[in-house]
């Protein structure tokens, strides 16, 4: 396990795909990088948020801004919405940058972790199907 890795704790959320389909469910015939996915990092930043508070700790981030795929200014949008809710502090950075990914792609190989080619909903897995089908 990473966290293992790094000396650090873990901390889970409890899986409740259905917060997730009422959370996008308006949205669900955009693509990727739309409405849809602004309601889906909020939905998992506020959680994060939440969970960070109830821990009595202050500050949070997140690895989304990594992706080439996330759009960094909605995620600091909703990391900072959630954390105002919650009385904790979001921690802004975008990090693709410098490298980022490329760095993130050697060190998930270096580690054995397992990208998996797709963003993480089934809509995502869809799209991505048919982006290879054109290829
Ligand atoms: S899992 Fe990814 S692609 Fe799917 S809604 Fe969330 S951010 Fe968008």
């Amino acid at each position: 396990m990473v966290s293992e890795q790094f000396g650090s704790g873990l901390e889970t959320a409890e899986y409740q795909p259905e917060r997730w389909e009422e959370a996008i469910d308006r949205f669900r015939h955009l693509p990727e990088r739309s409405e849809r996915c602004w309601a889906c990092y909020y939905l998992r930043l506020e959680e994060t948020a939440r969970r960070a508070a109830e821990l009595d700790i202050g500050r949070f981030t997140t690895t989304l801004p990594v992706s080439p795929h996330k759009v960094y200014s909605r995620v600091v949008e909703a990391g900072q919405r959630a954390a105002g809710i919650h009385g904790v502090e979001f921690h802004a950075e975008d990090f693709k940058k410098k490298n980022g990914f490329k760095i993130s792609v050697e060190r998930s190989r270096e580690l054995g972790i397992t990208r998996q080619n797709y963003c993480g909903c089934y809509l995502s897995r869809r799209e991505a199907d048919e982006r290879r089908k054109k290829i």
